[in-house]
């Protein structure tokens, strides 16, 4: 076996036996994967060959403390030998879930207290949009079903979740979705009480938002639209969740991105970053209000929970993490590399004629690319994907977004990076659009 060979066979039965995630299938039948990657140090992946990228992404907004942290392993390998699982249905726990949900609640702004456990963002949300329609049915008012969310947001792929994404191709993508979701304008929360007014107040539960939309754009909202959103929800009596799937945390420099905004959230959907990645975990934190008030109406059943709902390696590994980022005060370091990132995005501004706005917060940061600075005009070939296939070639990976007339770059590099290794991106960032422009 040639490791030639070995790279060949495995194209081939990746080819033929895994469909992949979110993924261009013609793209792959042609041509292959394009890393198979087989290790990860800091904020680096190495692949079969032994090529070596940045992961500008975290992977998938997700590996915030970085590759290969074997503290994660060993916490992972100590929960499996004593207790792999057990469930968390009815009356049983274990002491991972209980250590977790607290240390969450310590976490987490103003009375968010309590955590309701699942795999990942969108069961996260998933979750959310069935807790806060229970809610309303046992508040006597069963017709509040209806959900609001955002033009441009992500929240996921399950079927609440898709149906409460505003990018459309999510939606488009079947034909058939749940019913009662609303989109509005990202940026204007009058845009929200026109649609609230539009709609009856009386038959709408809750309206979900990205505090920074990631999949989007890197789109962070304007500093007072969310005091206005909370405003127009409390006069409503509408619920606010908050999808912090990528920006919680620490992801924006501070541990969650509503905190920029100075409101809370009723409920908020977590996931990604709580484990880092190495294990998959979510989860939706209740209000303290809302959790009483579950608590004082509820005579009946709570008919909702995964099988791996406070899974506890899960909980024991995302313990491990949220201990890891306190102690190398990674929030920290992701607000003043996240202005090392930006400052070095502005810089390419000024070099390159096809760098137009450039924007970001914390360690989320994106570059839009267009034909003509003065007017914003685009390409009409949009340049993002090419940008991002030379910024591989030299050794970066980050994403195009090209989502509704979009021609952007996005970056969410983990949160341990130093001021070396961004310089490490913009130089790599520099000479890709060199080679493009
Ligand atoms: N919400 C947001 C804001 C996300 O960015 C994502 C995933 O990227 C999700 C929800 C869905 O999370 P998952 O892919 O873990 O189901």
């Amino acid at each position: 076996f040639t490791d030639d060979f070995e790279r060949a066979e495995l194209q081939e039965l990746d080819k033929k036996h895994f469909l992949h995630p979110t993924s261009s299938i013609e793209q792959l039948q042609e041509q292959g994967p394009t890393f198979i990657f087989a290790e990860g140090q800091g904020i680096y992946l190495k692949d079969m060959d032994g090529r070596t990228v940045i992961d500008g992404l975290s992977s998938l907004w997700n590996v915030n403390m970085g590759h290969g942290r074997q503290e994660l392993g060993v916490a992972a390998m100590e929960q499996m030998s004593s207790l792999g699982f057990s469930s968390c249905f009815a009356n049983f726990s274990h002491e991972p879930v209980i250590r977790l949900a607290a240390k969450i609640a310590q976490l987490t702004p103003g009375d968010l207290n309590t955590t309701f456990f699942t795999s990942g963002g969108s069961e996260s949300n998933d979750t959310a949009f069935k807790i806060v329609r229970h809610y309303w049915i046992l508040k006597g008012q069963p017709e509040k079903k209806k959900i609001i969310s955002r033009k441009k947001s992500y929240h996921g792929v399950a079927m609440g979740a898709t149906s409460a994404t505003g990018l459309k191709p999510f939606r488009d993508f079947t034909n058939s979705l749940a019913p009662d979701f609303y989109y509005v304008d990202s940026f204007l929360p009058e845009s929200l009480r026109d649609m609230i007014e539009k709609e009856d107040p009386d038959t709408i539960a809750a309206y979900i938002a990205e505090p920074v939309q990631g999949t989007g754009g890197v789109l962070p909202a304007p500093k007072e639209y969310f005091k206005e959103v909370q405003k127009i929800c409390d006069e409503y009596n509408i619920l606010f969740i908050a999808d912090e799937v990528i920006t919680g945390f620490g992801r924006t420099g501070k541990y969650f991105g509503i905190e920029h905004y100075g409101v809370t959230p009723d409920l908020m959907s977590i996931a990604k970053g709580i484990t880092s990645g190495y294990i998959p975990l979510g989860g939706v934190v209740l209000s303290e209000r809302i959790h009483q008030e579950l608590i004082e109406l509820s005579s009946g059943m709570f008919l909702h929970g995964y099988t791996y709902s406070g899974h506890p390696v899960a909980c024991a590994v995302a313990l491990k993490n949220l201990e890891l980022i306190e102690r190398e005060r990674a929030v920290e370091n992701a607000r003043t590399m996240g202005t090392h990132m930006l400052k070095g995005f502005e810089r390419l501004q000024q070099k390159h004629e096809m760098v137009g706005e450039v924007r970001g917060l914390g360690l989320m940061g994106a570059i839009e690319l267009v034909k003509d600075k003065t007017t914003n005009e685009r390409f009409a070939q949009p340049a993002a994907p090419m940008v991002v296939s030379e910024a591989m070639k030299r050794g970066l990976i980050c994403r195009g977004v090209l989502y509704e007339g979009a021609d952007t770059l996005v970056f969410a590099p983990p949160l341990i990076i130093t001021e070396q290794q961004i310089e490490e991106m913009i130089d790599i960032l520099h000479d890709s659009l060199t080679a493009v422009g």
